[in-house]
């Protein structure tokens, strides 16, 4: 039985993964106005894996007979000044989310609750991806710079992305 401390710390995540979603809809958004649509399909695939991730959470929650409360969803940045700029938010974003998964995880351990921790272990996964791959984009996005050419290029590279849904929810 998970304990009233970790329904409420995954409860507040499930918000967090929603305003995941949200930022990563708005760079989307932001990245098309600028004219690069395979990067803002990127981001676009970016915000469905987060969506995933909160109802992968609310199944467990489902499962443990803990009721997910709702919240509302915090004002996402609307704006970033360069490609670039989007992609070290993403890692910085990341970053932060891999702190929050790690929180949960010690709360897990407090509470000897193994169930909580083998379902978490695979955000712990997921996270080293994320992270991975905001780092991969941050150091492309840097090496092309001003160079239109090369950016074009990563557009059409991402453009390709492929949305799949996490194996949680198979
Ligand atoms: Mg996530």
């Amino acid at each position: 039985m998970i304990s009233k401390k970790l329904a409420k710390a995954i409860n507040d995540q499930i918000n967090a993964e929603m305003w995941s979603a949200y930022l990563y809809l708005s760079m989307s958004q932001d990245i098309y106005a600028k004219g690069y649509k395979g990067i803002a399909h990127w981001f676009k695939v970016q915000f469905l894996e987060e969506q995933a991730h909160a109802a992968i959470m609310i199944n467990y929650m489902h499962s443990q007979d803990a009721k997910v409360i709702l919240a509302p969803i915090a004002k996402v940045q609307t704006e970033w000044k360069s490609i670039l700029a989007a992609f070290e938010d993403t890692l910085e974003h990341e970053k932060k989310v891999t702190a929050m998964i790690n929180n949960l995880c010690d709360i897990a351990d407090e509470d000897k609750d193994r169930a909580a921790a083998n379902f978490l272990a695979w955000f712990i996964d997921e996270q080293v991806e994320e992270e991975e791959n905001a780092r991969d984009l941050v150091r492309q996005a840097t090496m092309i710079g001003d160079h239109i050419g090369g950016m074009i290029m990563l557009d059409k590279e991402l453009g390709a992305r492929e949305y799949h849904t996490p194996s949680p929810l198979k």
